[in-house]
């Protein structure tokens, strides 16, 4: 499998476009914005797109969520926690950051998702692992080799607690459960610089603090 890194939106969030360079099958994470440069990637690798997956609801990871569906016709997968937010965006939320004009397009969720779940996607089944704290729906999309961490999990951080539906006895559980995976990953998050679990076990505070707690 092969993780083509795009930085979207002016949070610069990750959207990942992840393929099998062999039979061309694709799945995107977290379409956050600029479905032009993302679509350009797909097509200029002629890649068939057939999962678009959400780590969670903020409209920085969904902005472009919307035209890439109808540009390929994939399966939007999300947690059922926050499909509605998908399907009627919030817009409170964007008026809270204090940007009333951002306007979200809906989308239709294709699947709704639960801990546990296995996806069968190009470079082997991804297993849900649902991981509030963020946010009450937040998920990580984990494989045994590759574990895209949305905002669950940054290098040397981890995501923020004070928005609505953030929690951080729950940040603290879901990092203690990422801790605790067994084996190492390549952590893709969902800001910033890709790293390694075992990286982030040895120098992650709030990690460490988590697992202490
Ligand atoms: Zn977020
Ligand atoms: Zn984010």
């Amino acid at each position: 499998m092969e993780i083509e890194t795009i930085p979207v939106g002016w949070i610069r969030t990750n959207c990942y476009v992840a393929f099998d360079p062999d039979t061309r099958q694709a799945f995107i994470v977290d379409p956050g914005d600029t479905a032009a440069r993302i679509l350009a990637f797909v097509e200029k690798n002629k890649l068939h797109v057939s999962h678009i997956l959400l780590t969670h609801s903020h409209f920085d990871h969904i902005l472009a969520l919307a035209d890439v569906q109808a540009a390929t016709g994939a399966r939007v997968c999300v947690h059922e926690l926050e499909a509605g937010c998908i399907e009627a965006p919030d817009h409170a939320e964007t008026r809270s950051l204090r940007m009333p004009d951002l306007y979200i397009k809906p989308a239709k969720v294709d699947q709704k998702l639960h801990d546990g779940d296995v996806l069968a996607l190009p470079g082997g089944d991804f297993v849900v692992l649902h991981t509030p704290g963020h946010t009450r729906g937040s998920v990580c999309f984990d494989n045994g080799e590759v574990l895209f961490s949305g905002d669950t999990l940054f290098e040397s951080d981890c995501g923020r607690t004070d928005l609505p539906g953030g929690s951080v006895l729950d940040m603290q559980e879901s990092l203690r459960r990422l801790y605790h995976l067994s084996g190492d990953r390549v952590v893709y998050p969902g800001h910033d610089v890709s790293t390694t679990l075992a990286r982030e076990r040895i120098t992650n505070v709030d990690m460490l603090r988590a697992v202490q707690a």
